[in-house]
Parts: structure tokens; sequence; C-alpha cells
């Protein structure tokens, strides 16, 4: 799987790429991350790639011309499953689009800074809008970062024990149970003895009843559905 993420600051990326599971599933030849530089497209001297908004108003907007030139450029090498924008107004990310992304092959992902970027370029080339959730941040970089985890964590092989993924939150419409690890007892407060029984069908039962009652606790919503 590759990614082509287009952004005003691409050194904002280093970090989040360059760790743990995103670092192992590169390593591992299982995804390829490629971060772009927008000025390297801009048209003028100046290296802008915002201008003032049409009818006025606060902030300013990312220009389509530098944008264009990197996703054509791009589009010509190869073929894309999709090309993402990172916005607010987009469908909310949840586990399902992740999975669903996760059986692609080639994303381009914008990040958008500012006031966000010109409509033409949603209009033009966006196949996708995604929002992480109902706040709005400064830029697209971190919003990108996410999603290219939530997608790069379920590619078959990227995580060492595979079920883990399965068994993560959402991934069977429940929360996750409670997990508990050494010691045993920490000033008085128990691990459940059930954990402790060696009885695994057992534990699979208990743990499926504490997915229930937390869903059902914390998030009434997922059992609606
Ligand atoms: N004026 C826009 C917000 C712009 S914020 C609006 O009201 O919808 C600047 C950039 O940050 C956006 O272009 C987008 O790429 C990114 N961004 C901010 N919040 C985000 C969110 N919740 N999800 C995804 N991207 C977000």
């Amino acid at each position: 799987m590759r990614f082509d993420i287009i952004t005003v600051l691409p050194k904002l990326l280093d970090s989040p790429f360059a760790h743990s599971i995103l670092q192992r599933a590169q390593n591992k030849g299982l995804c390829e991350i490629h971060v772009h530089n927008l000025r390297d497209y801009a048209v003028n001297k100046q290296k802008s790639v915002d201008d003032y908004p049409y009818g006025g108003g606060s902030g300013m907007v990312m220009q389509i011309a530098p944008f264009a030139a990197c996703i054509d450029q791009l589009i010509s090498e190869r073929n894309y499953d999709e090309i993402i924008y990172m916005t607010p107004d987009g469908e909310t990310l949840n586990q399902e689009i992740a999975n669903g992304l996760s059986s692609g092959e080639n994303f381009i992902i914008l990040c958008g800074h500012y006031k966000g970027i010109d409509q033409r370029i949603r209009d033009i080339y966006v196949t996708r809008e995604i929002s992480i959730g109902d706040y709005v941040l400064s830029g697209g970089e971190l919003p990108a970062a996410i999603l290219v985890d939530a997608i790069v964590r379920v590619i078959p092989g990227v995580l060492s024990d595979e079920t883990s993924a399965l068994s993560d939150s959402f991934q069977d419409g429940l929360l996750d149970a409670p997990i508990y690890t050494r010691p045993v007892d920490w000033n008085g407060h128990k691990v459940p003895d059930i954990l402790l029984s060696g009885h695994e069908a057992k534990i699979t039962a208990w743990r499926h009843e504490q997915q229930l009652i937390r869903t059902k606790q914390r998030r009434p919503d997922l059992l609606n559905d």
C-alpha cells in the first residue's frame, strides 16, 4: 500500500510515521509513505500556496495550482484508489471506513491549512472527504496521520498478532473488554478471579459479557446499530 501525502508542513509528519507499528509496517514493505511539500509545486517566485478569499472574509485559502501540479504528477505515475481531502465537513472516520480503505493500494491525502482549500480542488480531484471528528484543527497533517495509522494497523501482517486488531474496540461493533497484567494484587485492587482460572471458554464468555456491559454503559448507540 502506498500513501502520498501533500502538505505545506512535511516536517510535521516525520515523527508519526517514524515509530512503532507504522515504522515496522514500512520496514516490512507492507506500506510506503511519501510526503510531498506543496511549496515545491508553487507557481510564483514567493512560493506562496495561499491567497485572499474571493468575496472577502477572514482567513486565507489554499490555491488550486500547486495542488493540481502535485496531484497531476502523481496520477500520471500510477492509479489511485482515492484522493482524500481531510476536512471537518467530511464523513466522520470510523473503524468501518478504515477497514474498507485497508483493502486499497494507493491513496493521495491532501492536508488543508488556514481557511481550507479552494472548492474547485475538491470538485475536480477529490474522491473522498474524511473528518476525524466534530472539532476544527489548524491543519490536515494530524488528521492524515490518524487516518494512515487507522488503515495501516488493519493491513494483514502489520500487527504481529493478527487477531489483536480484530479484538479491538469497534471491530465487532462492541467496545473492548477491560484488560489486566501483573501484579495480581495492587494494594488490594485484584485482577478478576475468572482471568486467573485458566478456563478458556469461561474467560471468553466473561470478556464478551464485559464488552456488552461496557458498550451499553458508554456507547449504547453502537448496540442500537
Ligand atoms: N474552514 C474550515 C476549517 C479549516 S481548518 C471549516 O470550517 O470546515 C484547516 C485544515 O485543517 C482543513 O483544511 C483540514 O485539512 C484540516 N482539519 C481541521 N479539522 C479537521 C478535522 N476535524 N478532520 C479532518 N481535517 C481537519
